[in-house]
């Protein structure tokens, strides 16, 4: 012991040596600002492209193919997911109210997760059998492309630019794009906003929404949601905008934050799914049928009810 202890005397004396005799001050906090850290993939954004729906006109991307019943024919996409003994879903992890982690369960909820269950149970009548993939909104037609997953369910809005590259079931929300702000901030809305930060995901229609409705704007892309939520905490963007569904579940998270503004755009999301499978549109639209009629309502009372107010789910349209 007796060694060590001096060492450790040795090693204070110089320490205590090295801060300088009274009278000789150093400045041992250079007065230079601190570079905050962002999380991964995060910055502003120059070049955001078209427009929410895209440019191609492809009539209403909101039409999907007519129904025809829950069976599961030999061969068919159902029948390999089958065989397969799970459904791969691509779900947001970090989007309270839509696709979150329990932090006490460790489980994903949300009404994103409760309609991927649903397809579950329709197809191995067990919703337990999801293999849940946590992905961002900009990786979500790449994942379908490549067959990662077997079905997107992650607040998807269905537009004609994406119809280009993916499938989609009949529309199971409705949700519009809004702007949230700090409670003391003052902004009313998307024109409050010249030149100041405006969060929204990589390869979201809101992040090309956002230099549409104001493009004096600069808007500010990360990969996920909450990346949004802790930058305006941090004071690092001013405003976060997506749709109201969202944004209504950061608010819960921090009550120093309000939505403001009305509605300026309409999302309706859709179930994503590969091209090539058309009979899975068909299969999922007919579970949609039967989640209208039952679990819609009382998933959205749940989970949506409280901070936006009571709703009915929307009416499919076919082709
Ligand atoms: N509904 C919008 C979209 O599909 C925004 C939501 C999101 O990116 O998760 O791009």
């Amino acid at each position: 012991m007796r060694p060590k202890l001096t060492a450790v005397f040795a090693t204070f004396a110089v320490l205590v040596a090295g801060c300088g005799s009274a009278g000789d001050p150093h400045n041992l906090a250079p007065a230079v600002t601190a570079e905050r850290p962002l999380p991964a993939n995060a910055g502003k954004v120059t070049e955001t492209g078209e427009p929410g729906g895209g440019s191609e006109d492809c009539g209403d991307p909101t039409v999907s193919l007519r129904p025809d019943g829950k069976d599961i024919p030999s061969n068919s996409t159902m029948d390999k997911i089958k065989e397969s003994g799970k459904l791969r879903v691509g779900v947001d992890q970090n989007t309270y109210l839509f696709g979150f982690r329990n932090p006490t369960s460790g489980t994903l909820e949300g009404f994103d997760i409760e309609i991927a269950r649903e397809i579950a149970e329709a197809i191995f009548g067990d919703d337990s059998k999801v293999q849940f993939v946590a992905i961002t909104s900009g990786q979500r037609i790449d994942v379908l492309k490549e067959d990662k997953v077997d079905i997107v369910v992650r607040t998807m809005t269905i537009n004609c630019e994406r119809r280009e590259d993916i499938e989609f079931s009949s529309v199971y929300f409705v949700a519009g794009q809004r702007l949230l702000v700090r409670k003391d901030s003052g902004h009313q809305g998307m024109d409050d906003l010249d030149d100041k930060a405006v969060c929204a995901a990589q390869g979201s229609t809101s992040l090309k929404n956002i230099a549409e409705v104001n493009p004096e704007a600069i808007p500010f892309a990360v990969d996920n949601w909450s990346d949004c939520l802790v930058l305006m905490q941090q004071g690092q963007v001013d405003a976060i905008s997506t749709d109201d569904t969202i944004l209504a579940g950061m608010a819960q998270q921090d009550p120093t934050t309000v939505v403001v503004g009305d509605q300026f755009t309409s999302e309706p999301y859709g179930v994503g799914i590969p091209q090539e499978n058309k009979d899975m549109v068909r299969f999922i639209n007919a579970v949609l049928e039967d989640v209208r009629k039952g679990s819609w309502q009382s998933s959205y009372d749940r989970w949506i009810e409280p901070v936006l107010g009571s709703s009915n789910p929307p009416r499919p349209k076919y082709k």
